[in-house]
């Protein structure tokens, strides 16, 4: 105490929920090395080590300054002793070795080609290059057995593994709003996910819909899922249907990140044209800006121009009445939702889902309406959404 440094330390709260993580992350090198450890820690099985990775940079995101020395770490929560030495080598070095070697390894690379298709999980590709293939190319060659998404997923593969910007987004979300609207006048459509946090990019775009009067919601996802593909828009979708009323285990269940909505994963075949309507809405709707010529970069790319692009997009619909907390549920970022979820069971005895919000002690759910009642029953400061992308 006595021996103060002079440069000041942090200190911050040491649940995600509890603090506010913009997109503007000033530690962004500490932590994409803290990152990708934790995908490759992910992608071998070890989600207890992935979420002690995530926990740690996720702290990081949400410093106000660069953290130039360890001293300024003193007395902050999450950071392990093993994240703690990927930090001190990033300081010290520029980079993390230990993130380095991870990103060179031939497993870490081929894992992350082979999840990289859509509906390729961790175990199907450790069980691909337990058998040597460790490639696209090798993939196709072996004539493994492919389902229908992954069918799907190497044949639009470079297209998903595309950022989507926001100007698709905005275009996507035209599309769907447009199936709504004719499928069921009144329904009301979401953007749910990273752009909803403001994120500038995504790997896909998630909506949730619903209605305004209880009940009215049955059956849309069907509607739409057919007005969509009767109009060319679908390259590939799955529909599960909702099983939440039907479960025994009912919403007491534990928590878990897996809900009962009925949702539809799905790849758009977004037209050129319709990507272009969507650029120009947002430019009426917002400031005009520089252009890009990303997007009439990545057209000249591949076999030659083709008037559209795959896009990954999830629909999730829900009943007025769990609204709220779907809309909490799905806007992320997955840690922050992890660490709402830890908070309400170890902090406050409530179990939250994505349907509902269940009181332990005092025996019964708590209603909300918004997002800001939620966080209220969790005896919580709102946060919003461009402020959860821990
Ligand atoms: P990205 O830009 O990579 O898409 P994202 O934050 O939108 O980022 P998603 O994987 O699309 O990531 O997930 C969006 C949100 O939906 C997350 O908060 C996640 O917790 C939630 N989510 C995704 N899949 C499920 C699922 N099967 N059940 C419940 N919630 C889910
Ligand atoms: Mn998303
Ligand atoms: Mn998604």
């Amino acid at each position: 105490q006595m021996n103060e440094v002079e440069v000041e330390a942090f200190s911050t709260p040491s649940y995600a929920c509890q603090r506010r993580t913009t997109l503007d992350n000033h530690n962004a090198v500490l932590t994409d090395a803290l990152s990708l450890l934790a995908e490759n820690a992910e992608l071998s099985d070890e989600d207890g080590r992935g979420v002690a990775f995530r926990r740690a940079a996720a702290v990081l995101k949400s410093l106000p300054e660069p953290v130039t020395g360890l001293t300024q770490l003193r007395g902050l929560p999450c950071l392990g002793g093993h994240s703690l030495r990927v930090i001190k080598d990033v300081l010290e070095n520029g980079a993390s070795s230990e993130a380095e070697a991870t990103k060179q390894s031939e497993r870490f690379k081929a894992l992350k080609v082979l999840t990289g298709i859509f509906g390729v999980g961790v175990k199907t590709a450790e069980r691909w290059i337990r058998d040597g293939i460790v490639g696209l190319q090798q993939l196709q060659l072996s004539e493994r057995p492919l389902n229908r998404a992954q069918r799907a997923g190497l044949r639009h593969y470079e297209d998903l593994n595309r950022p989507v910007t926001r100007a698709e987004a905005a275009a996507v979300a035209a599309v769907v709003e447009e199936a709504v609207a004719a499928v069921l006048p009144g329904a009301r459509t979401t953007l749910i996910g990273g752009f909803r946090r403001g994120k500038l990019t995504g790997h896909d775009v998630d909506f949730l819909m619903t209605h305004p009067e209880e009940g009215r919601e049955a059956g849309l996802m069907p509607k739409v899922v057919s007005w969509l593909d009767s109009q060319g828009f679908l390259l590939y979708q799955k529909t599960t249907r909702n099983s939440y009323l039907e479960a025994k285990d009912g919403p007491a269940r534990p928590p878990s990140n897996m809900d009962r909505f009925e949702r539809c994963y799905s790849i758009f075949k977004l037209p050129e044209e319709a990507r272009r309507g969507g650029e120009e809405a947002r430019r009426g709707a917002e400031e005009a800006e520089p252009c890009s010529g990303a997007a009439a970069a990545s057209q000249v790319k591949g076999e030659g121009p083709k008037p559209w692009r795959a896009v990954r997009v999830d629909l999730v619909v829900s009943p007025i009445s769990q609204f709220a907390f779907a809309l909490l549920g799905w806007t992320g970022s997955k840690l922050f939702e992890r660490e709402l979820r830890r908070w309400a069971g170890h902090e406050k005895a409530m179990s939250l889902s994505s349907h509902a919000l269940y009181d332990n002690k005092q025996s019964r759910y708590l209603r909300a309406s918004s997002e800001e009642e939620i966080f209220a029953h969790l005896g919580l400061e709102y946060v919003p959404p461009s402020e959860r992308n821990a």
